[in-house]
């Protein structure tokens, strides 16, 4: 007895395996339509006889015979997915779900800051808890200077000197800032010393407001991380637009990346005039790192003096 191609395609997808000797001119070389090498072994080793279909190793959903008789049974349905996969899945969307939660707490938090006055937004950096930096400070380092200052300092983040200050850049780097500025002509202080919030003793165009990208001193001096970055922005943000400057001087790269979201280096990117929400930026060396390579002074003094042009041709 012999089986057509769709008899076999039938009782095949109803996982009954035929085996089918060659012809007998050819005995020892049975060619089995078997996809289990144990079968096709075992079934080599049998007999010839005449080209007659066997039903070999039925599987355990239906007696061999019957089903080789059965005209039309439906197929078999595939093997339910591996529980693995569902538990991975369930995983995926439940982070999927906490990612745009996330984002959306950030959104809302990023809306409101953005409405604070300086006090609220003093306060706000104050008792902020939004990254681990909070566990470790001493203090968070708001900024100094003029509430409405023309020139709108960047730096990275408080150190050790700054976080028990409360203000930014009074270590050693600060020392150089301030000969900096006093060489063009600006002060953080105001000559009759300044108040605490929303300070505008003085004149505006010869005080500086200086900030960090971070209100917090990270441990032991390290890099800020991209997320302490990300959360700590809003707070930056609204600082310019309060302060509106004329002039915004970035100093080093991660005052570069949190404005204006780049990564070259500073040498690339400074001598030339950059914007940040249609304010000009001017990209210069972080004091820290020309106290480790002072004959780079000479580029941030060229800087300042493009800064001060730049502030000046307004
Ligand atoms: N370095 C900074 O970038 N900011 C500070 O406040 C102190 C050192």
């Amino acid at each position: 007895m012999s089986w057509n191609e769709r008899q076999r395609r039938m009782l095949a997808a109803m996982g009954v395996r035929l085996w089918s000797p060659a012809p007998t001119a050819a005995p020892a070389a049975p060619s089995p339509v078997v996809a289990d090498a144990g079968v096709a072994t075992a079934i080599a080793e049998r007999p010839v006889e005449a080209p007659v279909a066997v039903v070999a190793a039925p599987v355990a959903r239906a007696p061999a015979p019957e089903v080789a008789r059965a005209p039309a049974a439906p197929p078999v349905s595939p093997p339910a997915p591996a529980p693995a996969r569902a538990t991975t899945t369930l995983a995926a969307a439940t982070a999927a779900v906490q990612d745009t939660l996330a984002d959306s707490v950030l959104a809302e938090r990023t809306a409101h800051i953005a409405t604070l006055g300086w006090g609220p937004l003093q306060d706000a950096v104050a008792s902020c808890t939004a990254c681990g930096l909070c566990e470790s400070r001493r203090q968070t380092v708001f900024g100094v200077g003029h509430a409405q200052a023309d020139w709108m300092i960047v730096g990275e983040a408080p150190g050790e000197q700054e976080d028990l200050a409360g203000e930014p850049f009074v270590g050693p780097a600060g020392q150089l800032l301030d000969q900096m500025l006093r060489a063009v002509g600006q002060s953080r202080r105001a000559p009759s010393g300044e108040g605490r919030e929303d300070d505008q003793a003085g004149d505006p165009s010869r005080r500086v407001f200086i900030a960090n990208t971070l209100k917090c001193r990270p441990p032991r001096n390290r890099n800020p991380e991209p997320d302490e970055m990300a959360r700590c922005e809003p707070f930056l943000k609204r600082q310019v637009a309060l302060v509106q400057p004329r002039l915004i001087l970035l100093m080093g790269r991660f005052a570069v990346k949190q404005l204006l979201k780049s990564d070259d280096a500073i040498g690339r990117l400074r001598g030339r005039v950059h914007r940040y929400e249609g304010i000009p930026v001017i990209v210069t060396y972080h004091p820290a790192y020309l106290l480790r390579n002072l004959p780079e002074k000479a580029k941030a003094w060229e800087d300042l003096c493009l800064a001060q042009r730049t502030a000046d041709g307004l």
